[in-house]
């Protein structure tokens, strides 16, 4: 990391609470000479990332060929505000993967993969919903990409303003950002399953109400 080097770490840790609270990640590789960004759902077991969809995905389809590719996913944490344009800021964390993937074939596998992204994004929900048939299992393309070149960044705090700007009348400070949710629309039944009323982060670190 050339910009910033100090808000980088390698330390897996870090980097696996990242990815397992980012509920989206974004996906770049090159095809016909044209590079793409794809926005997609990922999951984490361990020291692999899932990715997973149709069959039929330009994304999947050539990333199972086993070309390069990168993965970020990107928390926001806030806006910062400097008494000047030019040391305005965001709070963030955010997670860059680099790699190759794999297809996943076996079927234990991929079913554990699947439960992994159904329970990253709604924990507790792959035990009450109904199973992925054979044909839906079949239907699913999952890859797996290993999390041997990552790296995260975060940056947090507030302003970094130039000494010779402090006394400025400028209002500085942080606008803190978080992603809650609103409060569950039923689609049936009323009663509302507690993993849908009180959305738990991923990484267990926090819980946000409905409200
Ligand atoms: C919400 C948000 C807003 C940002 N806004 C800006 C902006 O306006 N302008 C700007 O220049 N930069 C911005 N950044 C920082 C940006 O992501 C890069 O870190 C930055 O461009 C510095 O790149 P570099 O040239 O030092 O490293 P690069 O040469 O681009 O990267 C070298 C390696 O460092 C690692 N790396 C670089 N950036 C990140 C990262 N963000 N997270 C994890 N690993 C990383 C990767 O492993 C990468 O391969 C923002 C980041 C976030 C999350």
């Amino acid at each position: 990391m050339k910009r910033h080097p100090e808000r980088g770490t390698y330390d897996r840790a870090t980097i696996d609470v990242i990815l397992d609270e980012a509920l989206i990640c974004h996906v770049g590789f090159v095809h016909d000479e044209h590079p793409y960004v794809i926005p997609t759902i990922h999951a984490r077991d361990g020291d692999t990332l899932y990715l997973h969809g149709s069959p039929g995905s330009r994304m999947l389809r050539n990333l199972a060929q086993g070309i390069d590719l990168c993965v970020t996913a990107t928390l926001l944490d806030g806006l910062v505000l400097a008494r000047s344009v030019y040391h305005h800021s965001m709070n963030y964390r955010s997670v860059v993967v680099l790699g190759r993937a794999r297809e996943v074939t076996d079927r234990e596998e991929k079913l554990r993969a699947m439960e992994r992204v159904v329970e990253h994004v709604v924990p507790g929900r792959w035990a009450d919903a109904r199973q992925p048939s054979e044909g839906e299992l079949k239907g699913t393309t999952i890859l797996a990409v290993s999390l041997d070149e990552a790296s995260a960044k975060l940056r947090t705090g507030g302003p970094s303003d130039d000494e010779a700007d402090l006394d400025l009348p400028v209002w500085a400070g942080v606008i803190p950002l978080a992603l809650v949710p609103a409060a569950p629309a039923a689609d049936n039944d009323e009663r509302v399953p507690s993993y849908a009323e009180r959305y738990r982060r991923p990484n267990g670190s926090a819980t946000l109400d409905a409200e």
